[in-house]
């Protein structure tokens, strides 16, 4: 079994408390989700803060051109009024200052909404200026007349056009043969407002004689770059708030945009609200997106939140499995896998603390019996207080483990010396011999201990398992509810146990076995009632050996069986011939619990014809144990035909006065030990009264074992029992001595051709 145990060690490596939920798996699955949402997010801004910006870079294409195209307008209506023969005709050679008022300034200014025009003669001198609807003196706008030098200058062909000076196809001068624009507008200052100034040079190809004489006049136009004209833009351009920027602040969500002149110097600021269709997407999605993603994360989040537990209740599963499987179930002790690591673990960690590391193999005496009486329920609540008590009296370093049935095990490390081992094992035996209350049931169990001291010297844990059980086996061996520590005497021991079971086997087998026979004296001593037979064997070497050194050992080896068959078949044919003479024979309860027991005794008293009402079977209590109705059927069985039964070493076990009121025993047998006490202790020689009335009062007869003295004979007749068995009477003989007491004269010639 300790072998068992151990081949199993090393299967199972795992440590006890592996095992923690593997939720690691959850975090990538977390982090992708997460990325995920991060990512569309991120697309669906980026998208948007695109679509956006591709938006404004339109708005502020669509505002230059805007402003361009208002140029181009300006100049058109420009060059409209001065394709007219008349007015060109007017300016050259007719000037009138009202004349050009009505036809030239209040229609530019009606129709066209110019805010300033002005006349330039072919010296270049103001001739004319309209403000608001009036005609008033050029001079009135002192200084910012210059402003108007850049567009005569260009006019006039003295200075060459910047790109952004928007220019007609050049025309030649006439008069200084230069080449020069017909029409030009630009952007720039003009009174500190911005404004667009267009000039066109009033002549007429058809006109060419009569002006070329002098330069031709021009005619020169002011249309501001505010107002109403912008708003004109935002409306028609959909650039919503489109404004000046004064000395107002810019908002936030406004853009900025910056009119420079051809040299480059900013001359407006105007500011809008950009459209911004990705934001405003993104604000019409985003709630939609929110609940999605929120619905998302819930999703994900009760994803995680299964696999987490799914991921817990498997861990949670293989630690119960792995408890499962180093734990008996019955006491919650660790079983033998478990008690096998931890020994292969002690083996090899030992000489690194300075105490003795030791295992303590302990067994339970006698719980079969209880299991057998009392029930397994029993046994089983009995096995759980056991391991309780185990557990409080070892430290909390050491290994306590049931290896099944009724066999436990202690490691123990920390021992100082093997005194020390010796009261530590004496300790675990007196807590386990205190009274158990077990449903309603008070029992008494005693335990043998074996102790094996692990040293990497001796070996490894099967050998340690082997060394704890050899001196389990002695302490068992030299009376039970003892402890042994192993020495290397106790493998000879052993040993010799092993040869002598081997020669008991060979013995039974070449019949050197034989039997004697102890008389049974009636009440008065005077006359031989019976026999009873005992084994007998003497070995070739070691002479006559006690029955109570090899019946143990047939017993364990299961030689008991042919033994005991042997001996019957034996008295019944020696016994024969001694008429009227009742014949005891001991059985074991091995023998007595096999099914074909009672085939087995029919058998031999056909085979022998012995007279079945001369056989009497001397069962022990033990023998009783468990099985109490096949016991009671076997026993009616042979009862039937005649067989009487005996109740051997009463007082020795149970005593249960169950067993003689359930049995039919025809007698009880009181154990020497009773008889042996009646001079010395006075509750023996009590005893021995109680057990005989008992007996008479169920209707038994009492038989006294061990009678040596004369005194005993006499307190056990007074006491009234009807036989006696003892020294006194006989020792246990050969046949051949009681056919001689039976009829000495004629048993002499027998005893000596036997
Ligand atoms: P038991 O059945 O109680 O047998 C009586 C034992 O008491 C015998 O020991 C006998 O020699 C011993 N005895 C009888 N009178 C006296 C006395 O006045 N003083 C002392 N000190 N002892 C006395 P034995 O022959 O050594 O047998 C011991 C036990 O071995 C028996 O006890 C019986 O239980 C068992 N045994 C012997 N033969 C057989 C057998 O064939 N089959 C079985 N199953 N058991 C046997
Ligand atoms: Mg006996
Ligand atoms: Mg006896």
């Amino acid at each position: 079994m300790w072998r068992k145990a151990l081949t199993l060690f090393g299967k199972f490596r795992r440590r006890a408390d592996a095992g923690r939920p593997p939720t690691t798996g959850v975090i990538p699955i977390g982090i992708v989700v997460a990325l995920a949402i991060i990512c569309v997010v991120a697309a669906v801004l980026t998208a948007a803060d695109r679509a956006d910006d591709v938006e404004l870079q339109q708005e502020r294409l669509l505002l230059t051109n805007a402003i361009a195209d208002r140029g181009h307008r300006v100049l058109r209506e420009l060059e409209n009024i001065a394709a007219s023969h008349d007015v060109v005709y007017q300016l050259h050679y007719n000037f009138d200052r009202d004349w050009v008022h009505h036809l030239v300034g209040l229609r530019l200014n009606t129709f066209f909404d110019h805010d300033h025009v002005f006349v330039a003669d072919g010296a270049d001198r103001l001739t004319y200026a309209l403000q608001g609807d009036a005609s008033v003196d050029p001079d009135l706008f002192g200084p910012a007349k210059s402003e108007l030098n850049r567009v005569v200058e260009l006019l006039r062909g003295r200075a060459l056009p910047n790109l952004d000076e928007y220019h007609q196809e050049p025309a030649i001068d006439p008069k200084t043969k230069l080449g020069h624009p017909r029409g030009v507008q630009r952007l720039q200052l003009f009174m500190k407002r911005p404004a667009i100034v267009a000039g066109v040079v009033a002549e007429l190809p058809s006109l060419a004689g009569p002006i070329s004489g002098g330069h031709p006049p021009l005619l020169m136009t002011v249309k501001f770059l505010d107002g109403q004209l912008l708003s004109d833009i935002g409306v028609r351009f959909d650039l919503p708030r489109l404004r000046a920027l004064g000395s107002d602040p810019v908002r936030n969500d406004e853009h900025v945009y910056v009119v420079a002149d051809s040299a480059g110097a900013a001359i407006a600021r105007f500011a809008w609200a950009p459209n911004q269709p990705g934001t405003s997407i993104v604000s019409t999605v985003l709630p939609f997106m929110a609940i999605a993603f929120g619905g998302f994360a819930l999703l994900t989040a009760l994803a995680l939140r299964y696999i987490r537990r799914s991921a817990a209740k498997i861990a949670e599963g293989e630690n119960r499995l792995r408890h499962l499987a180093l734990h008996d179930p019955l006491s919650g002790l660790p079983n033998r896998t478990y008690f096998g690591e931890r020994l292969g673990a002690v083996i090899g960690g030992t000489g690194k603390s300075d105490g003795i590391a030791a295992v303590l193999a302990i067994d339970l005496d006698h719980f079969k019996d209880i299991n057998d009486t009392l029930g397994h329920h029993i046994g089983d609540g009995l096995i759980g207080v056991v391991a309780q008590r185990l557990v409080h009296a070892v430290r909390h370093e050491d290994l306590v483990a049931r290896l099944g049935g009724d066999e436990f095990a202690v490691i123990t490390t920390e021992a100082a010396d093997l005194q020390m081992l010796q009261r530590f094992a004496e300790r675990l035996i007196a807590v386990l011999r205190a009274p158990y209350s077990i449903s309603g049931h008070t029992l008494l169990i005693g335990a043998s201990i074996g102790i094996a001291v692990i040293d990497r010297r001796t070996g490894d844990g099967a050998d340690i398992m082997r060394r704890a059980d050899v001196a389990l086996y002695r302490a068992k061996n030299e009376g039970r509810s003892r402890a042994c520590i192993y020495d290397a005497d106790m493998d000879a021991d052993l040993r010799e146990r092993k040869q002598l079971e081997n020669d008991l086997r060979t013995a039974i087998a070449e019949d050197r076995l034989s039997v004697a026979y102890q008389p049974i004296m009636n009440a008065s001593g005077e006359k031989m009632a019976g026999v009873e037979a005992l084994c007998r064997w003497s070995h070739p070497t070691r002479g006559n050996v006690p029955p109570s050194d090899f019946i143990p050992i047939a017993e364990r080896s299961e030689l008991i069986i042919p033994l005991g068959e042997w001996v019957l078949r034996q008295a019944c044919i020696e016994a024969k011939r001694w008429t009227g003479l009742t014949v005891a024979v001991n059985v074991s309860p091995l023998q007595f619990r096999r099914q074909d027991f009672v085939e087995m005794v029919e058998r031999i008293l056909a085979e022998t014809e012995f007279d079945p009402n001369r056989l009497e079977l001397e069962l022990t209590e033990s023998t009783l144990l468990g099985n109490v109705e096949e016991a009671e059927k076997a026993m009616h069985r042979l009862k039937a035909q005649g067989v009487r039964f005996a109740l051997d070493d009463f007082g020795t076990g149970y005593s249960s006065l169950l067993y003689l009121r359930s049995f039919p025993f025809d007698r009880i047998k009181i154990d020497r030990s009773f008889v042996r006490s009646i001079e010395s202790a006075a509750d023996a020689a009590s005893i021995v009264h109680a057990i005989v009335s008992l007996g008479r009062g169920l209707g038994m007869k009492v038989t006294a074992e061990g009678v040596e003295t004369a005194e005993q004979q006499l307190f056990l007749r007074a006491a009234g029992v009807h036989s006696m068995q003892g020294f006194r009477f006989g020792k246990p003989s050969p046949a051949a001595v009681i056919s001689e007491r039976l009829h000495p004269a004629a048993a002499a010639p027998q005893a000596a051709a036997g």
